[in-house]
Formats: structure tokens, C-alpha cells, sequence
């Protein structure tokens, strides 16, 4: 007989990870003890050699889903003989701080209890245990201890604080343990907030959906507007309530095979959907759909965001109403924060809903769904935030305490203690107010959890943003130092710290929609060098007239205008003759602007997009962010081999043939979907001569693909392949959205390679 010391470390408490290796222990005839510790789980485990390795080998082969070993250290330790193997408090240190877990999909057991009739949690909507529930959003404080969650003024009855209290039982220390008599119930109220006098408030919600009505139903994070997917009257009016004209609605559907019915869902996609984080998945359309949507849910897009129910109230709605698809859409005022408190939603979607399915546990850790797509196998996250936050992100290096800001549209701060990033959810568009006092009340609470004092402030060059106002308020008050850095090249770093790549120089390709320099341009089509805390701008799409700044960020059509003057000079062609005369009267003053170059200048490869939708006739407005773009490759045909010329000048990548090429093709009547693809291959070779180009005289053979440009997932794999094929090795965001909210990850790492030069 051996001793030997098991160090375990990552998501292991929360999960049931304890009564887990007691169980494998007991199998395996191992004694000793199990506990939580600052660090994660300690083992002491004493038996032979030989049943050793197969525990160790159980462990890491048999972890509950919902933990995420991330290190396990053996060594060995002093024989005590023990005669047994139990469970033994955790010891709860002052300064002492454990990984929070994510909110967790109901697992499989919960499940099979919610709808067995013989179950004391026969569709109760609370339903929990160790494996799965509610975690980030409950926490107040930590230890993660009932008192420390909303879950505190829900005393437990005799029977679930027995649960509560058996290290062998499924619920041993969950802390939202409960049940129907002693746990949080569902109320329905009405279009007014009053409630609505029934005892079934589910089964009268979801007659309501039958019906066509659109409720706000309380859930995890915060509140979903949820209505009967297949239901045109209903979308119409959904619609015209939140002021919605296009953007798409994500959808909950029954399972995985009413998923498959809708859209293609290849292994990896599944496995997304159905993990604990349960996020929204951006599956492409099936061509011949088993199982008919009204296409007005996501008009003009290949993809629709489909997730399943993470939540046992999901679950039962879905259940009980027999419809198969809901719209589960963010209960919001636009770019607004999602909706978490009872009184504020009834407040804010007056109007909106015409039910209010609430219940009487506080969410105090607001969380929207997170969305992303599949890419060789693997999410690229366009959305971070329910299911992933506060999941820290392993950093190269460690250095004291660090606050990052992030952006502006795309509202996220990012926090470093040790070599760890703790990114906030997305906390909304940071020009409202209610945004700003959610970022000050996160950034509190994440704090107080932490325990940390930043050192450092870090946010973005743009004087503008709402995040640098608030970065500098933080210097001053805290007297702490606010460093300043460039949108793109907080991009690109944000690839170098997920991807943990060493202090090396790369090179970067920033494609966005916008960021701010110096230099009185606005950039977003970057091929930068990036060296430790410096980078150099080495080339850039063209430059062409943005008229009317902000704008024509919207307006697709002034961008359509700027490329066609760019590319033939003033005889227009009669295409862009005709979309410039649908400016009418302002259309002169407009030509002009544009023609003497008189307003700020652009680089911006989302303005591009736009642009070329606008000239195909695609999309000419963003009414959500990235519309034009995103339904311009939609449309594109991935068969189509053709390809449009970027000319690559020494430091220019030059769209202005491809242009004239696009004209030319629309006027001989090549069809959109050819033109579109024509363009993607076109834009994709460019990018990947002008890397090589950069490399081959920098001798660098690493490319980071970053910005909003990159959630492309078609741009993104001709990038990839490309890179391939000519021997450089792309790396590209996945852990953190490539768009503005990745950029408080770049931020953080500056932040920390900034105080490590000192
Ligand atoms: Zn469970
Ligand atoms: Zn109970
Ligand atoms: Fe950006």
C-alpha cells in the first residue's frame, strides 16, 4: 500500500465533482479523503500501485460533464492507513477565492425526473442538481455557499436538506437544491403586471402560445420574449412591438432532431448544442427542410440561431404547448441590457408582451444567451456570455491585477489576477445608460468576488467611447495609471492571448467595421505587425470617403457611391447613377462630398461589404449590425471558383478593380450569387497575397485573423485555406468573439505585458 497526494484543478466544484470520486474511490477499493481547497480538489488517496492508475485513469476518463479538469498533479505522500474514504469539509480561508461555474443546462437525470409523474419534481420548473442549474447567475457572493445565492431565502424542506446533506445523493451540497414546497414557483401575470388569478400559470402560458401570444418568460440570465415560431402574424407582430424590421430571431426547438429537420447539424454542432453551456448555434438552412419555418424569421440569411432548452422551464413550455419551435428572442428595449428583474420588465416591455411568466428567485448575474458557429470542428464564439462567464482564460503571463474596458458597441470588461482573465458577459451597447450602470455593477461585483485592486487601467485610443470615459473616471479615483491602445491591435491581441502564443512578432489581419487612430482616418482593414507592446500599420485596404461618418455605417448606400467614384473616377456607370439619384435632392451635395474627398476616410472591410451588397441590390441598410454583409454571403455560391482582382500596391490592398469587375458582371447579367462568391474569393486572395507578401519581408510565418469581419464563416475558411496552402499558419478568435467583445482580452494583455517591461 502507497499514499499518494491528487492535485486536481479547473471547473471541479459546483459540478458534483466530490461525490464523484468518492464513488470511483469506493470501486476502485481506494481510502482516503476528498475536499475543496482554494485550488480546486485535493485527494489523498491510499492504495497499491496497480488500483492507482486505474482511479487517476477514472477520473480523467469518467469527470461529470459539466467540470473541465484542466491539471491533475500526483506526488506522493505520507501512508496514514486509512480504513475508509469519505467526504470532509471544505476549509474556507479568508482571502480564499474558487472558480464560480457557469449557468449549466439541465442534465439528463433532472430531466428524466421533470417529466416522471412518480417524481416529487414531477414539471417542477427549479429542478436542479450538482450537474446542472443555475451558478453564475445566482451568486452574490462567494464561497459559493447557499447564503452567498438568491437561492438564501428559499428554506429547504425536510426532504431536500436530506438530499442536501448525503455525500452519495445526486444533490449533495447543490446549493439551488429545491423542490415545489420549499423552492421558487412561476407566476403569470398579465400585459398590466397584474397577476393572473390561475394555478397553472405554465399551462395557461403556454395556451397563450398556442394561441399566438408572445410572453416574457423569466429563465436564467434574464427574460426571453418567447412566441410560436411558425406563426406569421405573430413574427409580424413581434416585430413591429420591438421595432425588429430584420434582425433575425434565435430559436428554441423541442431537441436535436427537430433541429436536424430545420438545419443541417454536423456532429460538432450537435455536441455544442447539447453541452451544459447551451449556446446558440448559427446552423445553415437546410435547402429542402423537413419541417417548414416562415422565412421571415431570419429573411435573406443562410443561417439560423437555434439553441435547445437549457432550462427546466424551457422544457416544460416546450413540452406542454406541443410547438415544436419557439422564437426565443432577448427581452429588451433595443440595445439595451436583457431584462432580469420582474418590476423592470414589466416596466420596460409593456407593449412588447402581452404576458409576463415571471418568478420570485432575483437573478443577480444578468447573462444573455451566447451565440457562435461551428469552424473545423470547434465554436468561434460571436456572443460570450451564459454558459461561459466567469470562466476564466489562462493567460502567458502573470502579472498584478489589470482592468481592460473593452470597446463600445459591444459592451465587456476583462479582469487579471495571476495569469487569468476573467471576461464579463456581454453587458450591451455601452452608449445607454443602462448599460453603464450595468458594467459598474458587474465590474462590483466581480471585484468584490476576486478580491483584487486593479493596478492598471487599459482601454481603447477612442476618446469618444463610453468605456474610455469610464477607464479614465477609474484611473482617477482608484490613482492608478490608464494606458491607451489601438482598437485593431487590441484585436490582434486578443488571438495571441487565447491562443496562449509566445512574445513573438506576427502579423495581423483586423478586419472590422470600425476603429479609431490617430491619424484622423478610420481603420478596419489592417495588416499590422505586432511586437510585445508595439505594432506597426505595414498595410491597409484603400481608403475611400466615408460621407456622413456614422451614418453611412447604416446606410449602405453611401458606401455603394464612395467604392463606384474610387474605382471610375466621376463617369459613373449608370447603376451607381441610379442609386445615387435616389438621394434626390441632396444627391449633388452628396457627389461632391464624396468626389473631393470632404469627410473621414475609411479603410473599413465592413464598409466594403456593405458597399458591394448595396451595388448587387442585396441589402442597402443595416438595420442590425452586419446585415448587409451577412446577407451578402449568404447568397454567395460555394461552388463558384471565379474570383474578382484586389490589386496588392506596397502597402495597399486595392478593391478598385474588383469593383469595376462587379459592375461589369451585374450589367451583363452574371447572376448575384456567382458575383457574390466572385467577390468573397477575390477579397479572400488578397488578404492571403498581401500576408504572404508581409511575411516573406518580415520573415514571419504566423497570421492572426481577428475583428468582426472574421465571424464571416466563408470569408474565414477561404482566409484559413489560403493561409495553408502558401505555407503560413493562420490562428483566428474562438474562445473570445472576434468582434468588439474579444477586444477586452487584447486590452488585458497589453495591460500585462506593459507592467512586465517595467
Ligand atoms: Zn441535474
Ligand atoms: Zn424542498
Ligand atoms: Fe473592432
Amino acid at each position: 500500500m502507497n499514499a499518494w497526494k491528487i492535485r486536481i484543478k479547473g471547473i471541479v466544484q459546483g459540478v458534483g465533482f466530490r461525490p464523484f470520486v468518492y464513488r470511483i474511490a469506493v470501486r476502485h477499493g481506494v481510502m482516503g479523503n476528498v475536499l475543496n481547497d482554494t485550488e480546486g480538489v485535493l485527494i489523498h488517496a491510499e492504495a497499491d500501485e496497480k488500483s492507482m492508475s486505474t482511479f487517476i485513469e477514472a477520473i480523467r476518463r469518467e469527470a461529470p460533464a459539466p467540470s473541465d479538469i484542466v491539471q491533475i498533479d500526483v506526488e506522493s505522500a505520507e501512508y496514514r492507513g486509512a480504513t475508509v474514504f469519505e467526504i470532509v469539509p471544505s476549509e474556507h480561508r479568508e482571502g480564499e477565492v474558487t472558480a464560480i461555474s457557469p449557468d449549466l443546462a439541465t442534465c439528463p437525470d433532472c430531466l428524466r425526473e421533470l417529466f416522471n409523474p412518480n417524481n416529487r419534481r414531477y414539471c417542477y420548473p427549479f429542478i436542479n442538481c450538482t450537474h446542472c442549474g443555475p451558478r453564475y447567475s445566482i451568486i452574490e457572493e462567494l464561497p459559493y455557499d447557499r447564503p452567498g445565492t438568491s437561492m438564501a431565502p428559499f428554506v429547504m424542506c425536510e426532504k431536500c436538506t436530506t438530499e442536501y446533506g448525503d455525500v452519495l445523493d445526486r444533490r449533495f451540497h447543490a446549493q439551488p437544491n429545491a423542490c415545489e414546497i420549499c423552492g421558487p414557483c412561476y407566476e403569470l401575470l398579465d400585459s398590466a403586471g397584474e397577476p393572473l388569478d390561475c394555478i397553472e400559470s405554465l399551462i395557461v402560458a403556454c395556451e397563450m402560445l398556442r394561441e399566438g401570444k408572445i410572453i416574457a418568460v423569466k429563465g436564467i440570465g434574464g427574460f426571453h420574449l418567447i412566441a410560436d415560431a411558425s406563426n406569421i402574424e405573430t413574427i409580424a407582430e413581434l416585430r413591429v412591438r420591438k421595432q425588429r424590421p430584420q434582425k433575425p430571431f434565435a430559436l428554441m426547438v423541442r431537441d436535436i432532431e427537430t433541429a436536424r429537420r430545420i438545419c443541417s447539424v454536423s456532429e460538432s454542432e450537435a455536441r455544442e448544442l447539447l453541452s451544459p453551456a447551451a449556446p446558440i448555434v448559427l446552423l445553415k438552412k437546410l435547402d429542402r427542410p423537413e419541417f417548414i419555418l416562415p422565412d421571415e424569421l431570419a429573411s435573406g440569411l443562410d443561417r439560423l440561431g437555434i439553441f435547445l432548452p437549457y432550462a427546466p422551464v424551457h422544457h416544460l413550455l416546450l413540452n406542454i404547448s406541443g410547438i415544436p419551435a419557439l422564437i426565443a428572442t432577448s427581452g429588451n428595449k433595443r440595445d439595451e441590457p436583457i431584462a432580469c428583474h420582474n418590476d423592470e420588465v414589466v416596466r420596460d416591455l409593456a407593449g412588447i408582451a402581452d404576458a409576463f411568466l415571471v418568478h420570485d428567485r432575483e437573478i443577480v448575474g444578468r447573462t444573455d444567451d451566447s451565440v457562435g458557429f461551428e469552424f473545423e470542428g470547434e465554436i468561434v464564439l460571436t456572443r460570450r456570455s451564459r454558459g461561459y462567464v466567469p470562466h476564466p482564460i489562462k493567460m502567458p503571463i502573470a502579472r498584478p491585477p489589470i482592468l481592460s474596458v473593452g470597446a463600445d458597441l459591444k459592451g465587456t470588461f476583462a479582469l487579471t489576477r495571476g495569469d487569468e482573465v476573467y471576461l464579463s458577459p456581454y453587458l450591451g451597447d455601452l452608449t445607454g445608460e443602462k448599460s453603464i450602470e450595468l458594467f459598474e455593477e458587474v465590474l462590483d461585483r466581480y471585484l468584490k468576488w476576486l478580491k483584487i485592486r486593479p493596478d492598471a487601467v487599459v482601454c481603447d485610443l477612442h476618446p469618444d467611447y463610453a468605456s474610455t470615459v469610464l477607464a479614465e473616471r477609474f484611473a482617477t479615483e482608484w490613482d492608478i495609471p490608464l494606458h491607451r491602445v489601438q482598437h485593431h491591435f487590441a484585436h490582434a491581441l486578443s488571438v495571441i492571448a487565447e491562443h496562449k502564443l509566445s512574445d513573438d512578432s506576427y502579423i495581423a489581419v483586423a478586419f472590422d467595421g470600425h476603429g479609431y487612430d490617430p491619424d484622423g482616418t478610420i481603420w478596419g482593414g489592417e495588416f499590422l505587425l505586432v511586437d510585445g507592446t508595439n505594432f506597426e500599420r505595414t498595410a491597409h485596404l484603400a481608403q475611400v470617403p466615408q460621407p456622413g461618418g456614422d451614418i453611412a455605417a447604416k446606410d449602405a448606400r453611401r458606401m455603394a457611391l464612395s467604392w463606384a467614384f474610387e474605382a471610375f473616377g466621376k463617369n459613373l456607370p449608370n447603376l451607381a447613377e441610379k442609386i445615387l439619384r435616389t438621394f434626390g435632392e441632396s444627391a449633388d451635395a452628396l457627389s461632391k462630398i464624396v468626389e473631393k474627398r470632404r469627410s473621414p476616410l475609411t479603410s473599413s472591410a465592413g464598409r466594403l461589404f456593405d458597399a458591394v451588397a448595396c451595388i448587387l441590390g442585396v441589402c442597402c441598410e443595416n438595420t442590425f449590425e452586419g446585415e448587409c454583409p451577412q446577407k451578402l454571403t449568404a447568397i454567395a455560391d460555394r461552388g463558384e471558383v471565379g474570383e474578382y482582382h484586389f490589386a496588392i500596391g506596397d502597402d495597399i490592398l486595392d478593391p478598385s478593380p474588383a469593383i469595376r469587375e462587379i459592375f461589369a458582371d451585374i450589367e451583363r447579367g452574371l447572376p448575384p450569387k456567382k458575383i457574390s462568391a466572385r467577390f468573397h474569393n477575390g477579397l479572400a486572395r488578397g488578404i492571403v497575397c498581401m500576408s504572404k507578401k508581409i511575411a516573406q519581408e518580415k520573415e514571419i510565418d504566423t497570421i492572426l485573423l481577428t475583428g468582426g469581419v472574421f465571424q464571416n464563416p466563408l470569408l474565414l475558411k477561404l482566409v484559413v485555406d489560403g493561409l495553408r496552402e502558401t505555407g503560413l499558419k493562420p490562428y483566428w478568435n474562438r474562445t473570445v468573439p472576434p468582434g468588439d467583445s474579444g477586444v477586452a482580452l487584447g486590452q488585458a494583455l497589453y495591460g500585462l505585458r506593459l507592467h512586465s517591461n517595467r
